[in-house]
């Protein structure tokens, strides 16, 4: 027996049932029954044990001797006995039940005993922080406590249990245990764990819930949405619809793709910059387009590539390499080319080193005037005039002022700002909503907000037209997290939900033209809110909790 971790009958009761917070919260060792280490505690009863029972025996040694009755007791005779029954009752609490234990139920006792040790350590890493115990089925404690000890990998429940649910809430319950720290508000139950594995997500240990408002209708090219929106950004699914109102009683918006082409561009090196030089001449010789066509489209029966576009950095070469992806993003769909054409150009070139599939002249997920000149994903530009009386009326605003704000903000102030693509007032804020509820990935909302805002009263001054132009918006209706239930979801409800099985790559650039559309609806409305001095009004009313935040720190 560990006498440095057990302690009286209390801690056996409260090792199965209670949480930490049964424990003494300042003191990591200290035992239930006295606020002191367990170590002093055992000591202290030791030793009165045995020296009041060596001073009771040698009193009555001295009665028999001088015939003195035994029962006729001192006053220390008194106290001498009461402590030795008080420290006999701890030292059999100690040592007995266990005992007993140890033979009505050994893997039981075991148990409670790992937990109390889980629960022991659990204080010590982080002993201001309580965490609630949860009960878990027969057997799913034993795989937690071998997830905390160290014997069961974290990343390895989904296989060995062949339940993906159950491996997410032993997992949430494991690393609790080990943080020391609690995940209540953060749900396990409700989802469906099998149809994000290998593909959207890696040690799931529950889900975070994000709402989802909805914007429209936006009148698109004829067609109306209703854009759903994931956002926690009061005041932005308000200003959206606002300015999918202005549109729709302007006449709509029009959308028109300009390309549709997502790009991957390895790094390969040379011994010489002459070398390398006759690769990139190589693979911009439209001779050779042909064959490099067929290589790459091998990859998918989606997959076309459009065009190599090549930058030499010395020895080194870039290859960026555009194909359309049918209504996928794309990512791995175009990397699956590249890569069946570096291995066909190595026959040719067998001197070719490549260093990287991806050399950041792609670019994915990085600011880069590459992804803002040419273009990546599907280029967009969205317009739509919107009538002097819309503007006043809806926008409670006028349109000199817009469009001297617009020239003043989002044209000289972004130069000023020195801006890479970021010539537009929010365009992130719709697309990242967008992107949340859809299940793109929200981190190509990088290159995907790249936007340029122009404004321009028409009519002789009297209406607006304005426009978006975004050429990166990298979207897809298949592939990555957009089969998940509630993000596929979204995407019926605009209509694009899945593969165009009739025009392949459809759904994905309607996708694209609808966040265009989105934006052009979130740039008028801040940018009239901006200009009549709305928008700290509005968002002191809509973006600004009125509960006490202190309670909710940590
Ligand atoms: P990404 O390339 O965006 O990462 P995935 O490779 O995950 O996407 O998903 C694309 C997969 O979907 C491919 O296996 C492709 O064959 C399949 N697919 C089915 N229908 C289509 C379609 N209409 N457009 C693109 N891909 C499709």
């Amino acid at each position: 027996m560990d006498i440095r971790r057990r302690q009286p009958s209390p801690p056996l009761q409260s090792a199965s049932k209670s949480s930490a917070v049964d424990h003494h919260p300042s003191s990591p060792k200290a035992s239930d029954a006295l606020p002191l280490p367990l170590y002093l505690t055992n000591g202290i009863f030791f030793t009165l044990f045995f020296s009041v029972a060596y001073f009771l025996l040698h009193r009555w040694g001295d009665k028999i001797r001088n015939s003195t009755p035994l029962h006729i007791l001192t006053f220390s005779e008194i106290a001498g006995i009461l402590c030795l029954i008080a420290s006999f009752i701890y030292l059999l609490c100690f040592f007995g039940i266990d005992f007993v234990q140890s033979f009505i139920s050994k893997p039981e006792a075991d148990e409670e005993h790992q937990r109390f040790i889980l629960h022991e350590d659990r204080e010590i890493r982080s002993p201001e922080k309580a965490i609630a115990a949860v009960e878990l089925p027969q057997g799913d404690e034993e795989v937690v406590d071998g997830v905390v000890s160290g014997e069961i990998p974290l990343y390895s429940l989904e296989s060995r249990l062949g339940d993906c649910f159950r491996a997410a809430r032993i997992r949430r319950e494991a690393v609790q245990r080990l943080v020391g720290r609690g995940l209540e508000g953060l749900p396990v139950e409700g989802f469906d764990y099998d149809s994000i594995l290998g593909q959207c997500c890696e040690m799931p240990v529950g889900y975070v819930q994000i709402p989802v408002g909805i914007a429209g209708p936006l009148l698109l090219n004829g067609c109306e949405y209703s854009v759903p929106m994931a956002t926690t950004e009061g005041c932005l699914v308000a200003s959206t619809n606002r300015g999918c109102k202005a549109i729709y009683a302007s006449g709509g918006a029009t959308c028109v793709l300009l390309r549709d082409a997502m790009t991957r561009a390895p790094v390969v090196r040379f011994s010489s910059a002459k070398r390398a030089t006759e690769l990139k001449f190589f693979l911009e010789d439209p001779l050779h387009f042909d064959t490099l066509a067929a290589v790459f489209n091998k990859s998918s029966r989606f997959a076309r590539l459009q065009n190599i576009q090549c930058a030499i950095a010395g020895k080194n070469l870039y290859i960026r390499f555009s194909c359309s992806t049918g209504d996928a993003m794309g990512m791995n769909m175009v990397s699956k080319g590249v890569q069946n054409v570096l291995d066909f150009l190595q026959n040719d070139f067998p001197d070719m080193d490549v260093i990287g599939i991806s050399g950041n002249y792609c670019s994915d997920k990085k600011p880069s005037a590459v992804n803002w000149i040419e273009g990546r994903g599907k280029s967009v530009v969205c317009e739509a005039v919107i009538t002097g009386d819309v503007v006043s009326k809806v926008l409670k605003t006028t349109v000199p002022s817009l469009v001297e704000l617009n020239m003043l903000k989002n044209l000289t102030g972004s130069a000023v700002a020195g801006a890479l693509g970021g010539f537009n007032a929010h365009a992130a804020n719709i697309v990242s909503a967008i992107f949340i509820a859809t299940g793109q990935d929200p981190a190509q909302n990088i290159e995907s907000s790249h936007c340029i805002t122009m404004m321009e009263a028409i009519n002789g001054g009297k209406d607006l037209h304005i426009s978006v132009t975004m050429p990166s918006i990298e979207v897809g209706t298949v592939g990555g997290g957009t089969q998940l239930a509630s993000q596929s979801a979204c995407l019926n409800l605009l209509g694009v939900k899945g593969a165009n099985r009739e025009s392949p790559g459809s759904n994905a650039r309607l996708l694209a033209t609808i966040v265009a559309g989105s934006v052009l609806a979130g740039e008028l409305s801040l940018m009239s809110a901006i200009s009549s001095g709305q928008l700290v009004k509005s968002h002191m009313k809509y973006n600004r909790s009125s509960r006490d935040i202190a309670k909710t720190g940590s």
